[in-house]
């Protein structure tokens, strides 16, 4: 396998971040995810295609969108102008869109082009002790691309480093994570229910997979998104610290406090905000988390 041919879809690259991994990173992130987290702050990752977003404020309603659909999805009539159900996410529509009113997410490239955007701040690596960070949408749902995707960094050089849901075959955890010098693992809660009502699959899936994730990782840092009236409380996050202790080689938990910023993007992509009016945990109250888990021996920050 020429690893620089593979090629997998992806929605975004960004640049200059300072969280994810150490130092200065470039972000690569995959379309698709097998989980459905109410919170999700980017939405447009969730499916595993190319995804058509339509920014209402910018059309001019020209109507030449409408006259290219082939699968007459589109209808100035329509709530969000797209009918999803009919749409097959071709991009016709926003290739042809004089306002940009309607854009495409998701772009299928190879691991070659790809590094080649990357490497070009390999100086900024060098100096801060940064790299690639894979990310989604979840990584692992696209293995030969990820997989192809770490080859062809390590062979350049660089550090890599995945934050991941952990939901994954067995046999591609196997087969990936060992290659990589750091794991971002979630854990967004020890309880069945809220995992299955607002993620949308059960906890004991990731556990079970975390316990495996963390034998094979080379360094691995456990990750809390905390979301009020999900897991924002002191027996659930007491819960999630007491399991970390069976994780081998873990010593850092991250708690990341919810914030709303995607909320727009899901009137971009025609889908609801299910959890509208929910306010972000005060410092007060992330404080209180930190003491939680510090007092379970591990190093703790609020934040990425
Ligand atoms: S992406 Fe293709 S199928 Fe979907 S609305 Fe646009 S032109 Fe129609
Ligand atoms: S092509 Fe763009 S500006 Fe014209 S109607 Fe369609 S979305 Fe609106």
């Amino acid at each position: 396998m020429n690893v620089q041919e593979v090629k997998g879809c992806v929605f975004n690259i960004q640049k200059f971040s300072i969280h994810d991994g150490p130092g200065i990173r470039t972000i690569v992130f995959f379309k698709g995810c097998p989980l459905s987290c109410k919170w999700c702050s980017n939405p447009e990752s969730q499916e595993f295609s190319t995804t058509i977003l339509f920014d209402k404020s910018s059309c001019i309603s020209c109507g030449k969108c409408i006259d290219i659909c082939s699968h007459k999805a589109i209808s100035l009539q329509n709530k969000g102008l797209i009918d999803r159900d009919k749409c097959i996410n071709c991009g016709a529509c926003s290739d042809i869109c004089p306002t940009t009113a309607l854009t495409k997410s998701g772009n299928i490239d190879s691991v070659k082009d790809i590094l080649d955007e990357v490497t070009k701040d390999s100086v900024h690596f060098r100096r801060s002790g940064g790299g690639i960070t894979l990310s989604g949408g979840e990584p692992l749902s696209q293995p030969d691309f990820a997989e192809a995707l770490i080859l062809g960094a390590k062979g350049r050089g660089l550090h890599t480093a995945m934050e991941t849901t952990g939901v994954a075959p067995v046999e591609v955890l196997h087969r990936i994570i060992p290659q990589l010098d750091l794991v971002l693992l979630d854990i967004k809660s020890f309880y069945s229910q809220p995992m299955e009502e607002q993620v949308g699959i059960k906890s004991e899936v990731v556990l079970k997979n975390a316990l495996i994730i963390a034998e094979l990782a080379k360094e691995i840092v456990i990750r809390i998104p905390v979301i009020p009236g999900f897991n924002a409380d002191d027996k659930s996050i007491k819960a999630i610290a007491s399991f970390v202790k069976h994780l081998n080689k873990v010593q850092k938990i991250n708690l990341l406090p919810y914030h709303n910023y995607g909320q727009n993007k899901y009137d971009l992509l025609g889908k609801d905000y299910e959890i509208i009016g929910l306010n972000s945990p005060s410092k007060i109250e992330m404080e209180r988390y930190k003491s939680i888990a510090e007092s379970f021996g591990f190093i703790c920050q609020i934040g990425g």
